[in-house]
């Protein structure tokens, strides 16, 4: 008779826990997965996806609005929410259903039970309010919208509820300067609601290039986002069907609804992992080595809860890696020092590698190449929407460092230059690269000039 009752049991039907039991179960694991809410995760069920399709949404005012300059005459346009929360729920549900066959198909057996870890081999379920008992257990419960704790912040809604809605609100306030802060506000400014964006730092997207910062805020302003930077709430209060937000700079402010954005923190609590000798972090991470094994070498943990880069295409590697690694005989780590990414913001952005800031901290030189346009498609539209290209290069080897690009389609290009980062490209073989022509990527290998900080004189 077997020793437990699986190979595997997955804790978290997200992004990682499903590739991760999938594999493992192609590999001819005996596998389970427990999910307590439902199969695809955050990013499939309230993040990636259903944002996408909510940005894809915002985009038309905008376009109604260009496509005068190209002749059209665009009838009264109208907005029905309602009709956008149910088309997107009929294809979340519709991925939801993928899922689980692809899970079935694999022969993994589905649990709809929240499950916590009782010891190194044996895990609770609460549905069935029974133990089963795997060699390994593999944790992959992601992270959750964290709330300061300010007076009324019982009245504030995160991403989670802005997927369900029932009314669009005519005003809004976001909270917080990073992915899903700048996302969020570009989609309900695009879907006509007044929107008002607080960052409580000096200049959001923390981490990014700082031209990308510079340049998102200032078309986001453009755009109409009243943006604030240094500005935080103190409290919320509610009164006559409004929320009145007390600001940091003295400000009170009326509007119908506050969207915190303020970061995630993992699921680990109550879960029951240091209790099994799983070493937690400060934030209460799950602290694993390189292959996603945790202080108690029977568990281990991928994606969000690991809070290494918390990027779906990252938890799915590292799922995959695992599967590899322990049930495909094969020695897979992931590389997590050059991950591209894109952040749908309005104008959308996309980066990959080092920033000019992190470049210039290494020793040795750094170059700059950088140009900011109005695209092509502008010239008839009337946007003055800019897109901004900017490459960083390593002055002594001319490898290619890092890309920030800003505009239209900026994640669709940053997934190709991805390649070619990944790969060590030099500038010389960007620049050998023949354009395609016209488009807005073509000034990625047609960038000749280095950028020359300007000189400033000390009379200026
Ligand atoms: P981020 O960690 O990106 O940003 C959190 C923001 O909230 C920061 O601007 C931070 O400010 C601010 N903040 C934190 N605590 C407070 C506080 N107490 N009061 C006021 N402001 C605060 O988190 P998000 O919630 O935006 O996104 C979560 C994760 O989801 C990200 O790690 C990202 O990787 C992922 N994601 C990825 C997307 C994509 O790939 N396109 C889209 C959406 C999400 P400060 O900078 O000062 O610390």
């Amino acid at each position: 008779m077997a020793k437990y009752d699986y190979d595997l049991f997955v804790i978290g039907a997200g992004s990682g826990g499903v590739r991760a039991a999938r594999i493992a179960a192609t590999h001819g694991a005996k596998v389970a997965i427990a999910e307590e809410y439902r199969v695809g995760g955050t990013c499939v069920i309230r993040g990636c996806v259903p944002k996408k399709l909510f940005v894809y949404a915002s985009h038309f005012s905008d376009e109604f609005e260009e496509a005068a300059g190209f002749g059209w005459t665009v009838g009264e346009a109208r907005f029905d929410w309602k009709t956008l929360i149910a088309n997107k729920d009929r294809e979340i549900d519709r991925l939801n259903g993928i899922y689980i066959r692809n899970l079935e198909k694999a022969g993994v057996e589905i649990v709809n039970s929240r499950a916590t870890v009782k010891d190194a081999h044996t895990v609770y379920l609460d549905a069935e309010k029974k133990d089963v008992t795997a060699e390994r257990i593999l944790i992959a419960v992601g992270a959750t919208p964290f709330l300061p704790d300010i007076p009324g912040i019982e009245h504030a809604i995160t991403s989670n509820e802005a997927f369900h809605l029932d009314e669009l609100p005519k005003r809004i306030v976001v909270v917080g300067g990073g992915y899903i802060a700048v996302e969020f506000a570009g989609i309900f400014n695009g879907l006509g609601v007044e929107t008002m964006q607080l960052y409580r730092g000096p200049l959001f997207m923390r981490g990014f290039d700082d031209d990308l910062r510079e340049l998102l805020s200032e078309e986001m302003l453009k755009k109409g986002v009243d943006l604030r930077m240094n500005c935080d709430i103190v409290s919320i209060e509610k009164k006559d069907g409004e929320l009145h937000l007390k600001l940091t700079d003295g400000d009170v402010i009326c509007t119908d609804c506050v969207m915190y954005a303020t970061g995630r923190v993992p699921n680990t609590k109550g879960l029951g992992l240091e209790e099994a000798g799983v070493k937690l972090g400060k934030g209460g991470e799950v602290i694993v080595d390189a292959y996603s094994q945790t202080a108690a070498p029977s568990i281990y943990a991928v994606g969000d809860v690991t809070d290494r880069a918390n990027l779906t295409p990252v938890a799915i590697r590292e799922g995959h890696a695992f599967a590899d690694t322990v049930y495909g005989g094969r020695d897979v780590k992931v590389d997590h020092s050059i991950i591209p990414t894109a952040i749908f913001s309005q104008p959308e952005m996309g980066t990959v590698g080092l920033t000019e800031a992190q470049a210039r901290e290494k020793p040795g030189d750094v170059d700059v190449y950088k140009t900011a346009f109005r695209a092509l498609k502008n010239t008839l539209s009337g946007s003055q929407e800019r897109t901004f290209m900017k490459l960083v290069v390593d002055a002594k080897t001319d490898k290619v460092l890092g890309v920030h690009l800003m505009g239209p389609a900026s994640g669709e290009m940053i997934q190709a230059v991805g390649i070619a980062v990944t790969m060590g490209a030099t500038k010389a073989q960007f620049d050998a690269t023949i354009a395609v022509h016209p488009t807005a990527a073509e000034e990625l290998v047609t960038l000749r000039e280095k950028w020359q900080a300007p000189v400033v004189k000390a009379a200026d």
